[in-house]
């Protein structure tokens, strides 16, 4: 078994357990694996062993590795996890299954011009920058409900959740908090949070995707 695929099948039976403690339904997580600067011949493997979900953080490295994966395995779900420039939304809509980072007006904008153009609906979620973190992307939290509305009623999109990334020095609990309190009040049910550090306590505080990397492909 090579490492990639041992690391799948770690990172599902801790799913499982920590859906378990949660009190959870047993298939009430998703796993998205992020595979972001691996190469195709360390993906296929792991497609090979049943995983079908994937996160990638860059329009650019997705397009160079996805559409042959595809072409072999055309149930795969890629989930765009990184920044979203306006200059890439048509790139973003033409490939990706679900794209988790929509955090500004314009991107909203531009989306909602390539989905009507491309009548292709990748599922949205919405960025919420829980630590308020200069450097990171993400809509402020006193401002993600009103944006959600917005994403709605002005650019007529459908926001299926919300998205963080917590601070990296910090212990993730409040920010899931936040997001699920965030997520109740905006009307949107799904919750992606937790990466290889805290998905544990991501699936706790009721995350129904949960972004995995390192804990499956090793590290970067
Ligand atoms: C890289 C990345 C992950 C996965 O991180 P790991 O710590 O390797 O699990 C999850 N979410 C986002 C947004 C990322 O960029």
């Amino acid at each position: 078994m090579n490492e990639a695929v041992a690391g799948l099948a770690q990172v599902r039976a801790r799913i499982v357990a920590a859906e378990r403690d949660a009190g959870r339904d047993s298939d009430a997580v998703v796993l998205v694996a992020v595979s972001k600067t691996f190469g195709a011949e360390i993906i296929r493997p792991v497609i090979e062993a049943g995983q079908r979900v994937f996160g990638e953080n860059r329009v650019q490295e997705a397009q160079g590795k996805w559409p042959a994966l595809r072409q072999d395995f055309p149930d795969i779900e890629l989930h765009l996890i990184g920044p979203l420039q306006s200059n890439k939304a048509k790139e973003a809509v033409a490939l990706f299954d679900v794209i988790e980072t929509v955090d500004r007006e314009k991107i909203a904008a531009e989306l909602a011009k390539e989905i009507a153009r491309q009548g292709r609906a990748p599922r949205l979620y919405v960025q919420v920058n829980t630590g308020s973190e200069p450097q990171k992307a993400g809509i402020e939290p006193r401002d993600a409900v009103a944006f959600v509305g917005r994403c709605r009623q002005v650019h007529g999109l459908d926001i299926e959740g919300l998205m963080c990334i917590p601070p990296a020095d910090e212990n993730p609990g409040p920010h899931f908090a936040l997001l699920e309190k965030l997520a109740r009040q905006a009307g949107v049910r799904k919750l992606s949070m937790g990466m290889s550090g805290d998905y544990e306590t991501a699936i706790a505080f009721g995350a129904t995707s949960v972004r995995v990397g390192s804990a499956i492909f090793g590290g970067r």
